[in-house]
């Protein structure tokens, strides 16, 4: 089975952190053996918020690209869904803009960012983080980025974002809204997971959300199982959510994930939980990659800029 993930923090390890590629999470030896064929590095702001030279960051990991030995697709995407590991660039956390249009323009058109997280864990020019308690809604700039993002076919992706940051954003964004890397709130209640009425409006705006696997986000309790993953998976299958789900592992940017499932090669034993369960497999390849891959080449038709 073919996978796409859509989120990982290598990028950052190697760009900023000056880790070796191989001693990274994400390999492109690990991707091929776990079928991820489809792999998002997020350029990640870094952890100092707006005074962090994040745009700086961003340039860094950028450089590092080509140390990943995975092909990234900096164009137009193929027509159909690539079948070895390949890479795609998004960004994680806002403040990389720095405020200003043309940095977007930059990112966009150099890199061909394909997805675009408002904030990280601290407030930016953008609107106010999960974490920060804020019931603020989005800034005057970040109601202007999800206008560029739509103009540029950018996905704009409330990962991160506080609870009134994405109530506006599912209501003005034009392209189907992103949770790159989320789960649910109702099994883990964390401000970065999403309530059951989040995931219901991602669902009704035909979104995608990525489960993620830190094990602080699965569960309180001790080290996660491939069942706690299931179920974060099935919560929101129940809720209607088969055709948004996906994943979003965020390796190299958690310290904890669940037993045997820490790398890109230990996708396929989640995929068996998934099918031990009874999930059928027009359902498994929409989640393993079919939903990413739909919201992707939706954003790229709506390109206009
Ligand atoms: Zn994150």
């Amino acid at each position: 089975m073919r996978i796409a993930d859509a989120h990982c923090d290598t990028l950052y390890s190697i760009g900023v952190h000056g880790r070796p590629a191989e001693g990274c999470v994400v390999t492109s030896d690990g991707m091929r053996r776990g079928g991820v064929c489809l792999q998002t590095f997020a350029l990640f702001a870094g952890g100092e918020g707006p005074a962090g030279h994040p745009y700086e960051n961003a340039l860094n990991m950028c450089a590092a690209m080509d140390d990943t030995q995975v092909p990234m697709l900096l164009g137009d995407l193929p027509e159909d869904m690539p079948d070895t590991p390949h890479g795609i660039l998004s960004i994680e956390g806002g403040e990389i803009f720095e405020g200003s249009v043309s940095r977007i323009d930059e990112f966009s058109s150099k890199y061909r960012i394909r997805l675009a997280a408002l904030t990280w864990n601290h407030e930016n020019e953008l609107g106010y983080s999960a974490v920060s308690g804020s019931g603020e809604g989005l800034k005057p700039f970040g109601l202007r980025f999800v206008r560029e993002a739509d103009r540029r076919g950018i996905l704009c992706d409330v990962s991160h974002l506080n609870d009134a940051g994405f109530w506006q954003l599912i209501e003005q964004a034009e392209l189907p809204p992103v949770a790159s890397h989320s789960d649910c709130r109702a099994l883990c209640d964390m401000p970065r997971n999403l309530t059951d009425d989040m995931i219901r409006a991602l669902i009704d705006r035909q979104g995608f959300m990525g489960i993620n696997f830190y094990s602080r986000f699965l569960t309180k309790e001790g080290t996660p199982t491939l069942e706690d993953v299931f179920r974060h998976i099935d919560r929101v299958m129940e809720l209607g959510g088969e055709k948004i789900l996906g994943f979003g592992s965020d390796f190299d940017g958690i310290e904890s994930w669940p037993d045997g499932l820490g790398s890109p090669a230990d996708f396929p034993a989640l995929i068996e939980t998934m099918r031990l369960h009874g999930y059928g497999e027009d359902a498994l390849s929409a989640i393993c990659w079919g939903n990413f891959w739909r919201v992707l080449k939706q954003a790229e038709a709506h390109r206009s800029l």
